[in-house]
């Protein structure tokens, strides 16, 4: 589709032109999609092996943004790979370069309440088109409520939360800081805390627990984007990199059905896992599978996958072991954890206090009439698969 309204950052750049906006298809690679758009490959050639472990992770629905000059030339195009960092593609003299750039994105605190007539999932699309918002808070409150029975008609949801915009689109999954359930009278709340949900009392919401797939070093630890004085160049790192020797047994981290096991760019051989709540695991630079290995089998937690090895562009023998949330990549090591999940002592008390400010911007914000924040639906939302973007029943 071609959009009739001004994009500031770029269109300012130029003054002239067109905007196009596209969403990344599904398996498409970055070479299909230069070859596609009649981009040189050697965009691709010219980048290193971190960066072409990054160009593995583009994904399914992601949108992107692609300048045409008056003529339908391609000047610039941006390819966001996660909530920080995109592709951006430039032309210059007549030839195409390639660079990772910061995304440039404002953050709004938004908050709303509604009354329920079924289940909070469609209520909350309904009200602000998020779906995100939707998904977010049904894993705020899983395991705590059951929403098919516990939930009658006039009861009442209420949520306060960061949202990202991007090219004044709604980008990247929203920030739940606090929500509200009340279900005949009774509230039941949780708060975000250092990542992740915790009830009133500090307790952690959150039962989804990993182990680590092989016991090793931390090589190279998780980041959405750095800048690399060194080379100058801006970086991500989409996993954690365990130093461990070749052939040394790589394990499954939480139980899960293997999704896909074979070769995937930068990444070499590659198991993934999808898990319950959405959650995904990767393992990358398999030397081999370990027998047995296919899509569709069903894998217990510690179940050996494969081995380490050095396959796609490393340098040398590591699992890069990622974990993605909806699609969307997360730091594994916020999710592989050992401690019981209770808040005390000196975060305890600032948790508390976190605690007493949100319920009372909550108590102010029942006291309005409900609102609808967003009228019109926020289907583009980038980094949630194509897979979540439907209605459904919960
Ligand atoms: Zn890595």
């Amino acid at each position: 589709m071609r959009l009739a309204i001004a994009v500031p950052l770029v269109v300012s750049l130029l003054g002239a032109g067109s905007i196009q906006l596209g969403r990344w298809e599904r398996s498409q690679s970055f070479l299909d999609y230069l070859h596609k758009s009649g981009l040189p490959k050697e965009l691709y050639y010219s980048l290193d092996g971190e960066e072409r472990e990054l160009v593995s992770e583009l994904r399914a629905g992601a949108l992107y943004y692609t300048l045409f000059d008056d003529n339908g030339t391609i000047e610039q195009v941006l390819i966001p790979i996660n909530e920080e960092l995109q592709i951006h593609i430039y032309r210059e003299q007549g030839a195409y370069g390639i660079a990772l750039i910061p995304i440039d994105y404002t953050q709004r605190a938004e908050s709303f309440w509604i009354a329920l007539e079924g289940g909070p999932y469609n209520a909350i699309l309904d009200a602000t088109g998020n779906v995100g918002l939707a998904y977010e808070f049904l894993r705020a409150f899983k395991g705590s409520i059951d929403f098919r029975r516990s939930i009658y008609k006039g009861d009442r949801v209420a949520i306060l939360y960061d949202q990202k915009y991007r090219l004044g689109q709604p980008f990247g999954l929203p920030r739940i800081k606090a929500a509200m359930v009340e279900t005949r009278g009774k509230r039941h709340y949780v708060f975000a805390f250092e990542g992740r949900f915790y009830d009133e009392q500090g307790k952690e919401m959150e039962r989804f627990r990993l182990i680590r797939p092989v016991r090793a070093r931390i090589s190279s630890p998780f980041t959405l984007r750095r800048w690399h004085p060194i080379l100058r160049r801006w970086r991500a790192h989409l996993g954690v990199d365990f130093a461990a020797p070749a052939g040394t047994p790589v394990r499954a981290a939480g139980p899960g059905r293997i999704l896909f096991a074979g070769y995937k760019g930068g990444y070499g051989k590659v198991v993934i896992i999808a898990h319950r709540d959405g959650y995904k695991s990767l393992y990358a630079h398999l030397r081999s599978f370990r027998k047995g290995i296919r899509p569709g089998r069903f894998v217990g937690q510690g179940e050996v996958i494969g081995y380490v090895g050095s396959t796609g562009l490393s340098t040398g023998p590591h699992l890069h072991f990622g974990l993605y949330r909806y699609n969307r990549p997360i730091n594994p090591l916020r999710v592989v954890r050992i401690a019981k999940g209770r808040l005390s002592g000196a975060k305890l008390r600032r948790f508390k206090g976190m605690v007493a400010r949100y319920k009372r911007e909550i108590e102010e914000l029942l006291a309005q009439k409900p609102e609808r924040t967003r009228v019109e639906k926020i289907k583009l939302v980038s980094y949630i698969g194509e897979e979540h973007g439907a209605k459904r029943t919960d």
